[in-house]
């Protein structure tokens, strides 16, 4: 992974300075016009972000490939709310898979792996399939906030994904969580039901936990451990897997 970089830093300031301000709506409809067909977004029914982009990018363009990464431990209600998706905007998102089945991971690196090394689980189960979703893309779009945690207090509208190797556009950067609420309120989006049941943020299974009212709504995630991302939108390397069949 992590191609070259085909753009001068000075073309990201330009298109962050002509962004800045910008409605998500506007910087959905810029990214369309500049990488589409060579856009896609990201969605894990599990974030009230992922759902207000896919209900805008459905009005705006519907050929837009639309991708999430089924890790094999997501929640029944993550997958109900995917099926909600394509109901209600007739879009089929792409579920990335690890090459490696959950019984194969723990053949290979023993139990429990999310407990033991949740990096690794990570990287094996989310960023490498993540990079594969992004294969032969030139721009993909994300729903972070800065408002999401330190870790993203600095995200610029537009960057080069030096990880994966490919522009990253985050229309809602400059949202607050009350203003994704607002939106999905007013448009009636459909959303991961275990929000209504203090889970703010929904992961795997077995990394997710609800949160007591006032908490950082991350920090159900990975509870106990230090971790509070998967990797995907930090640096490193992409990890390389080979299965059966390759080897
Ligand atoms: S969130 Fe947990 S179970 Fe899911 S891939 Fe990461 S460590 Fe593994």
């Amino acid at each position: 992974m992590g191609t070259v970089q085909t753009y001068t830093e000075e073309q990201f300031t330009e298109w962050n300075e002509a962004l800045e301000g910008k409605t998500p709506q506007e910087i959905l409809k810029w990214a369309v016009e500049e990488f589409q067909p060579g856009l896609t977004m990201a969605c894990s029914f599990g974030g009230p972000s992922g759902m207000v982009l896919l209900d805008m990018i459905s009005r705006i363009d519907t050929s837009v490939e639309v991708f999430y990464l089924d890790t094999d431990f997501l929640f029944p209600e993550t997958y109900a709310t995917r099926d909600k998706v394509i109901e209600r905007y007739g879009m089929m998102p792409i579920g990335y898979k690890s090459k490696l089945t959950p019984e194969e991971q723990a053949k290979e690196h023993g139990d429990q792996l999310w407990l033991k090394d949740p990096d690794l689980c990570c990287s094996i189960r989310k960023v490498e399939p993540n990079g594969r979703a992004l294969e032969g893309k030139q721009a993909w779009i994300s729903g972070i906030r800065r408002d999401q945690g330190e870790s993203r207090g600095d995200a610029p509208i537009v960057q080069w994904d030096e990880k994966f190797g490919l522009v990253k556009v985050l229309p809602l950067v400059s949202w607050l969580e009350a203003d994704v609420w607002a939106y999905i309120v007013k448009n009636d989006v459909p959303y991961n039901p275990l929000h209504d049941q203090s889970y703010p943020s929904i992961g795997c299974t077995y990394c997710t936990k609800a949160v007591k009212p006032g908490d950082d709504p991350r920090s159900g995630r990975w509870e106990g451990i230090d971790k509070t991302e998967c990797g995907i939108h930090t640096g490193g390397d992409v990890i390389q897997i080979e299965t059966a069949d390759a080897k």
